[in-house]
């Protein structure tokens, strides 16, 4: 057995190197300087907006965009249940409920049909929400020719956790330019990385101001160190801003190979019965690839194939397990369908990453090829 294929390891190589030197030589070494403000024009470009200010991770990003939303203790904010924490996490943050909707089956994106309810439920009820935020789940932009013509119809503001999705478009308009706020998160296993970083995107100039001033300890432009709210410590390094832009100019290019290694499972497992991509998407980044598994038509289950990659040393995840199941968010209100409960039991994300080598690729697909043989 050879080396370990994981999931979705960095892709960082010499230019990257270059990058994050000449930073360092240049002496900006401090969250503030030339390769943030570089990099805030461009990330902004790439996602069509207008704005963006850097910070030091997406939940931050979220934390900060749902607090210029005006979202606060006693709101409700409704968020899918099929998502990473950080999405939740950053209502919790705010004082708000995270209040969770079920997902269309086939993208596992929240279902805008759930939504509606939702919101007319709460309104009822007399419940103020703060926003409504969706996900790109795995690089698949969520359905906003429904969701935001809804959001305009309640005045409820939207904030796209773009997290996963930097590249990726819905109907040519890139992600990350939806809605009131944008927020991208550059995780070490995101499309793209700065070891840890995120940007907050708007067309609003004065809501990024607002976010930039409250991710800079809320410090008033004087000299004194005068403070008039609280702040957050929420700024990128100038280093990692480096980082950043080198990856930046290689965003096509790992997404071109993720798009490739898709395509491949695409193949591989075309001709089996009970087994489907999860949101696979023309305009997606392609981020992540999951199958989902019928295993009263394929004959077996998703964590069949996952013990048999793992006996190849193949690493492989189950999809997210949702919010409402999860111990910490118990209490939660919870809209549910029964969609996310069956992409967690029969979903599996497979080897996704674009710094996989023509050899690692071989090996998972004959892999997976053997298993297909004896099931
Ligand atoms: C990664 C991720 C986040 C959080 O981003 P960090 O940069 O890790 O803080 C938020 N939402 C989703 C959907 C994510 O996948």
């Amino acid at each position: 057995m050879t080396g370990r294929i994981l999931l979705s390891a960095p892709d960082v190589g010499e230019l990257e190197e270059a990058y994050v030197v000449e930073a360092l030589r240049s002496g900006w070494v401090a969250p503030a300087g030339p390769a943030v403000d570089a990099f805030e024009r461009e990330v902004a470009a790439r996602a069509g907006v207008a704005h963006a200010v850097a910070v030091s991770s997406g939940t931050a990003g979220l934390h900060l965009a749902l607090l210029a939303c005006g979202a606060s203790a006693g709101q409700a904010v409704i968020v899918p249940t099929l998502t990473f924490a950080a999405t939740a996490n950053a209502v919790a943050y705010t004082g708000a409920d995270p209040v969770f909707v079920d997902c269309d089956p086939q993208t596992g994106n929240i279902d805008p049909v759930l939504v509606a309810q939702t919101i007319a439920e709460l309104r009822a009820e007399g419940r103020t929400i703060g926003a409504v935020m969706p996900v790109d789940l795995f690089g698949t932009c969520a359905d906003y020719n429904e969701l935001i013509p809804l959001c305009d119809q309640f005045g409820v503001p939207l904030i796209e956790d773009a997290a996963e999705s930097l590249g990726s478009s819905y109907r040519g308009r890139p992600a990350g330019s939806f809605g009131a706020a944008g927020v991208i998160s550059f995780n070490g296993n995101k499309i793209m990385t700065t070891s840890g970083g995120g940007m907050l995107l708007s067309d609003n100039r004065a809501l990024i101001e607002r976010c930039r001033h409250l991710s800079t300890q809320a410090r008033q432009p004087v000299p004194h160190y005068q403070h008039e709210e609280i702040g957050y410590n929420y700024r990128l390094s100038n280093l990692l801003a480096a980082l950043g832009r080198a990856q930046l100019s290689r965003l096509d290019e790992m997404i071109a190979r993720r798009r490739a290694l898709r395509d491949a499972y695409a193949k591989v497992f075309a001709s089996v019965d009970g087994v489907e991509l999860l949101g696979a998407d023309d305009e997606a980044n392609c981020w992540l690839t999951s199958i989902v598994v019928d295993p009263s038509r394929a004959g077996w289950q998703a964590s069949d194939l996952a013990q048999h990659l793992a006996g190849q040393n193949i690493e492989t995840r189950p999809v997210f397990k949702p919010m409402h199941l999860q111990p910490v968010f118990a209490g939660a209100r919870a809209v549910l369908s029964g969609a996310s409960e069956r992409l967690f039991e029969q979903g599996l994300t497979l080897p996704s990453g674009s710094v996989l080598t023509e050899h690692d690729r071989q090996r998972i697909l004959e892999t997976i090829t053997e298993f297909l043989g004896r099931n």
